[in-house]
């Protein structure tokens, strides 16, 4: 417990907390109201080959108007929906209607955020299978992201759920790569397929030498252990280049389109399987 010294400070604290508590009830209910009324929109982020530029995949991001109140930053969400549970119904949401809405998109693989959470749930597996059966999306096509929190907590829980995903045909990335305290030892033996490095480190390229120094060793390093490297929030030309030239295999961020709904993510695909007008590029 806090020792508080003066009684003004206790209810300075009091009040704060208060509103906080309040604030997350607030979101809470209106998550159930969005939750029941299917007001959530998914939104897609190209992920495009570092070579040939060519969209490989989409990733899938929640988006809340929440009407009336108005939108909501997308972190916040998924933290209280992690707190209060909500979480569970919300990512299979997403799953579901983004497997429904690229299930024609042939070559193009379908990536879903999945939070620690449901990944402990026993009864996730099945969830995702049965989506699946549900909308007829191929499991090849589609990847799960999970961030390292998870796995430092529960590995073993963790590679035996990632071994029965590799069985089912999905494949799993590690998310914001970089941003914890991924051993090296536990990155060889989870079995990703794609190591997505974070967007933060990317933001020094290619000025300072550290960050730059901490991303192609990044690059060697899960390459080295059989993984595809996936570079997140490439803004700028120049860094593209670097990550390219550094053996990275596939580039997401702004450079490339921001995440959009899916009329306008289809609009893309189908111009990228023709050759790019030059210029195309920097249309979102
Ligand atoms: P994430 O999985 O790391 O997703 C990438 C985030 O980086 C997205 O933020 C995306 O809009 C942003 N981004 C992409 N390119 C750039 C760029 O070039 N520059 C910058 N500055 N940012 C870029 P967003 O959509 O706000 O999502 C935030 C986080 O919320 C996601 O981070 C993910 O962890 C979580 N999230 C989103 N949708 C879901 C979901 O359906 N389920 C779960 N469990 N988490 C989700
Ligand atoms: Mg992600
Ligand atoms: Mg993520
Ligand atoms: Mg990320």
């Amino acid at each position: 417990h806090v020792k508080m010294s003066g009684k003004g400070e206790i209810a300075v604290y009091d009040a704060a907390f208060e509103q906080g508590r309040l604030h997350r009830l607030e979101i809470e209910q209106q998550i159930g109201e969005g939750l029941a009324k299917r007001q959530f929109d998914v939104f897609y982020q190209p992920v495009v080959d570092a070579n040939t530029r060519a969209i490989v995949a989409v990733e899938a991001l929640i988006r809340w108007p929440r009407r009336p109140a108005g939108p909501i930053d997308t972190q916040q969400v998924i933290e209280i929906a992690e707190l209060t549970g909500q979480i569970h119904p919300l990512g299979l949401f997403v799953l579901d209607r983004a497997c429904r809405e690229i299930l024609s998109w042939d070559n193009v693989k379908l990536s879903v955020n999945v939070s620690p959470a449901q990944f402990r749930d026993p009864g996730f597996e099945r969830q995702i299978l049965h989506v699946l059966e549900q909308t007829k999306f191929p499991p090849h096509r589609l990847q799960l992201e999970i961030t390292e929190g998870y796995l430092l907590t529960h590995p073993e829980n963790a590679i035996r759920a990632i071994k029965a995903f590799k069985a089912m045909g999905i494949s799993i990335a590690l998310d914001d790569f970089g941003t914890g305290f991924t051993s090296i030892h536990y990155l060889r033996s989870y079995g990703f397929s794609h190591v997505k490095i974070d967007k933060s480190p990317l933001a020094g390229l290619p000025h300072d030498k550290r960050a730059t120094l901490l991303v192609t060793g990044a690059i060697n390093l899960a390459r080295g252990l059989d993984m595809r490297v996936v570079a997140e929030g490439v803004e700028h030309e120049e860094q593209a280049a670097i990550l390219s030239a550094s053996g990275c295999d596939e580039l997401q961020g702004y450079l490339f389109g921001r995440p959009m709904p899916v009329s306008d993510i289809l609009t893309m695909v189908t111009a990228r399987l023709a050759p790019p007008a030059a210029g195309k590029l920097h249309r979102y």
